[in-house]
């Protein structure tokens, strides 16, 4: 499976041989594995301790650091990381996280760096780091290399919908509600909303429209508005749908503004979500400060995925500095797969809860080849990027994954982190996807995924 992945990593490998056989020969000296996961005692005071007996080889070359997130669920392992002490614990001391006020602003950051006054990296949807290494998306169409280095979370997404489509047929599938939708794109077409276009949520919402034969680009209206704005508009009527990462789809049911059509775990169960990735310069000239940034967020997930913490994750990422909620309950809920939909059905399964280290399907932190293909593929599906991407195999889509993707740099920072060799994939591909329409993308073939589906706007 999955030769062409496999025949990039093995050339990466040669890259980067050196520092791989150094890591893994230190290894027995370190004092791995880390402490217990789940224990609370990453005090930044236990943490300067540990830093004084890291070994040297591993000494971060810098200990500062500024990362870019936005407050919903998908930053929680950079906010556990920093808060529990967990960045400090491996040396970097002075990791700084900035609240991003959009997506928007989060590229605009990245692009400056944090010498210009922005930032090094941070949280992003995908794909996002290849839209802007491409500058796709950039000023000026300018070119910043940038590395994917982990996944942040699988889940914790869903579909919001105004309260007064409910009893329509406006839920996971939409065959009772097609008539709806046909009905209103002859006066106001039924408007959906995401909080950047061509990115995770963007998809989410299309996806689920298409599935039922709803075409996303002529039966409804897309478009892009802030979070906070979408909740206005949502309560005035002028909006119907929006897809966003927790607290913001259960906010509008305890609210009462709206219902939850689906969640992003019902339409693909553990599918990739958000992700960590930083200036391509800052990591070359930064290699074990990463190394230990990846480590301080792995310990993070660990502990998130521990659900006996997860109430104090809740409280912790609720505080002003953060999320700034009401009330941690609205995280507390979802945080333990249990989600009141806001239409009557409710759902308690915790293998629809958030996950952030380890899923149904495996791992969840390492960034899998094969999801990046797929967001490429998916962007090449409702035309934001040109079909030659995926040609001939998808050579060119692969290039650039290949050149963005470093899964490379996240299983020596594994290694070095005592990480369990069972825990640790050997495949950049998770292999065969299936959606919850039946519909499967196996990334050896991205184009007969393409060909597959009745509702896309390239012709394959
Ligand atoms: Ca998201």
């Amino acid at each position: 499976m999955t030769e062409f992945f496999n025949q990039f990593s093995r050339r990466k490998f040669i890259l980067t041989a050196g520092a791989s056989a150094g890591a893994v020969f230190l290894k027995g000296c370190l004092g791995n594995p880390p402490e217990t996961v789940g224990s609370g005692s990453g005090t930044t005071q236990q943490a300067v301790q540990q830093v004084a007996n890291t070994n040297s080889q591993q000494k971060p070359e810098t200990t500062t650091v500024k990362l870019g997130y936005i407050p919903i669920v998908e930053a929680a392992p950079l906010i556990i990381a920093k808060e529990k002490g967990l960045f400090a614990k491996y040396g970097m001391t002075n990791v700084e996280l900035s609240k991003q006020a959009s997506w928007g602003s989060a590229r605009d950051n990245v692009e400056i760096g944090s010498v210009g006054g922005g930032i090094d990296g941070g949280q992003w949807q995908m794909p996002m780091p290849h839209l802007i290494t491409e500058g796709l998306i950039t000023k000026g169409n300018q070119k910043i290399p940038m590395y994917v280095l982990c996944q942040l979370i699988t889940h914790g997404n869903g579909i919001a919908i105004a309260n007064k489509h409910i009893g329509k047929g406006v839920s996971l599938q939409l065959a009772s509600a097609k008539s709806l939708f046909k009905e209103l794109k002859s006066s106001t077409p039924f408007t959906a909303a995401f909080t950047f276009p061509h990115v995770n949520q963007d998809f989410w919402i299309r996806y689920w429209l298409a599935a039922s034969g709803i075409d996303p680009d002529t039966d409804v209206k897309l478009l892009t508005v802030p979070s906070a704005q979408t909740v206005a508009n949502m309560k005035t009527g002028t909006m119907d749908a929006f897809s966003t990462g927790d607290p913001w789809p259960y906010r509008i049911v305890t609210d009462k503004i709206g219902y939850v059509a689906a969640l992003t775990a019902e339409i693909w169960k553990n599918h990739p979500e958000e992700y960590l990735a930083m200036r391509a310069d800052w990591v070359d000239k930064n290699p074990k400060a990463t190394k230990a940034l990846l480590k301080g967020i792995m310990e993070a997930q660990q502990w998130l995925d521990n659900f006996d913490n997860r109430k104090e994750a809740a409280q912790i990422l609720a505080g002003r500095n953060y999320f700034n909620l009401p009330s941690p309950e609205i995280l507390a809920g979802p945080y333990q797969g249990k989600y009141d939909m806001g239409d009557g059905r409710k759902i308690d399964d915790k293998s629809m809860a958030a996950y952030y280290w380890k899923d149904g399907k495996g791992n969840v932190s390492y960034p899998y080849k094969s999801h990046d293909l797929w967001f490429i593929t998916e962007s090449v599906r409702w035309g934001f990027l040109p079909k030659d991407y995926i040609a001939n195999n998808a050579t060119k889509a692969k290039e650039l994954i290949n050149k963005v993707n470093r899964e490379d740099i996240w299983k020596e920072a594994a290694k070095e982190a005592g990480i369990a060799a069972a825990d640790i994939p050997t495949n950049p591909s998770r292999g065969v996807e299936e959606f919850f329409d039946g519909v499967k993308f196996d990334p050896e073939k991205p184009e007969e995924y393409l060909k597959s589906l009745k509702i896309k706007k390239v012709s394959v």
